[in-house]
């Protein structure tokens, strides 16, 4: 019998992907060729707690909302970055240092983020620090003139 979409009247959890259907708590295809089928796979165990951790908020993430927490992350890493160039800079820490595996291990336990390389930070942050100091620079300077 082919597959009726009056059976998943009622449920909100099962999607239709071109002829197949998709139980989204589960994250699986379910092969339903009668409605039994489809009533029978919403009454099991693993389907039930599935929908119970789904109202409770740790459902499978759409893709908007994974798309959404990458974009946080590059802000967070771009940030990340930004700061732990500007750190090493006004300390007088050559970013070469952060090619060294035992300070690399020891930032990307700790930090629980993506330790850049070098050249990265060198691309992507010294510049803007620069022309930061540089500003700096000029004011202070102006600001003696006066
Ligand atoms: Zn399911």
């Amino acid at each position: 019998m082919p597959f009726n979409t009056a059976w998943i009247k009622g449920y909100r959890e099962f999607t239709l992907d071109g002829d197949k259907l998709f139980c989204t708590v589960c994250s699986k295809i379910i092969h339903a060729d009668k409605k039994f089928i489809v009533d029978q796979h919403a009454k099991c165990s693993k389907h039930i707690l599935n929908m119970q951790k789904s109202e409770g908020g740790t459902s499978q993430q759409t893709l908007k909302t994974c798309l959404k927490q990458s974009a946080k992350h590059t802000v967070q890493q771009k940030q990340f970055n930004a700061e732990l160039c500007k750190a090493m800079i006004t300390s007088n820490i050559p970013l070469a240092k952060l090619n060294s595996p035992n300070l690399r291990q020891f930032l990307g336990k700790f930090c629980n983020i993506n330790i850049p390389d070098e050249s990265t930070i060198r691309k992507g942050s010294v510049d803007s620090i620069f022309k930061e100091t540089l500003t700096n620079i000029n004011t202070d300077r102006k600001v003696k003139s006066c």
